[in-house]
């Protein structure tokens, strides 16, 4: 068995899942943990008001495989792929990946400021790492994303509302405007909108939580000071 085929072998239970939860320490009982050292402590007075999501494959365009979680630990080994030498100097991670079945790994806990968005600007705020989340999600900015994968992200966005008081979630395309792409135009923010309020309405019967939540894309998320 293949380290691709061992991955799917764990995996089959993420799908199904109905529900999660982010404990005191950051860490989601359910994810697949794989601890980085690509992070830092927030500052004490930090709200985690943020999401930000994003896509990635490694090499891009192909899926599966272990070199996602290897980037992330340091020790992606930069001979295996030519794409792989632009990113020898790079130290990075995200909170969590979604890969394409919908199983949900996490490299960061939530406490912490992961390095995912980079030089980055929200409503005025600079360096999103400080006060977001980060949400890779296993694809490219060519084709659709996994049924599975909306179903996870929105499990997990529900999670992370009883943990933070998050108000928006943005692509980090809109938060590095010229500088990234991603979650590009195949993901379906109406869709991922739906799944959240759907899951909101289910657990507490109202799905005010739900609606709360300003997506991008919202007429809401476009922040009238923002330059
Ligand atoms: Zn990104």
């Amino acid at each position: 068995m293949n380290r691709n085929e061992a991955d799917k072998a764990v995996s089959p239970s993420a799908p199904s899942l109905l529900s999660m939860e982010i404990g005191s320490d950051g860490w989601c009982l359910q994810a697949q943990r794989h601890p980085s050292s690509n992070c830092d402590p927030r500052a004490a007075d930090v709200v985690v008001d943020l999401l930000v999501i994003h896509n990635i494959s490694l090499p891009p365009g192909q899926f599966g495989g272990h070199y996602i979680e290897d980037l992330f630990a340091n020790r992606l080994d930069f001979k295996a792929d030519p794409y792989f030498q632009q990113l020898q100097s790079l130290r990075v991670s995200a909170h969590f990946l979604i890969r394409r079945d919908g199983m949900l790994l996490q490299f960061v806990p939530t406490v912490a400021r992961a390095w995912h968005a980079g030089v980055s600007c929200f409503a005025g705020r600079e360096r999103c790492n400080d006060f977001s989340i980060g949400i890779e999600l296993e694809g490219t900015d060519f084709i659709p994303f996994d049924p599975a994968q909306y179903r996870t992200l929105a499990l997990l966005t529900g999670a992370l509302r009883t943990r933070h008081p998050l108000t928006t979630v943005v692509g980090h395309e809109h938060v590095a405007p010229g500088r990234k792409t991603d979650p590009g135009p195949f993901f379906d923010w109406d869709d991922y909108r739906k799944l959240c309020i759907a899951n909101a309405k289910a657990s507490t019967g109202a799905g005010c939580a739900g609606m709360a939540l300003r997506f991008h894309g919202d007429a809401s998320t476009t922040p009238k000071t923002d330059a």
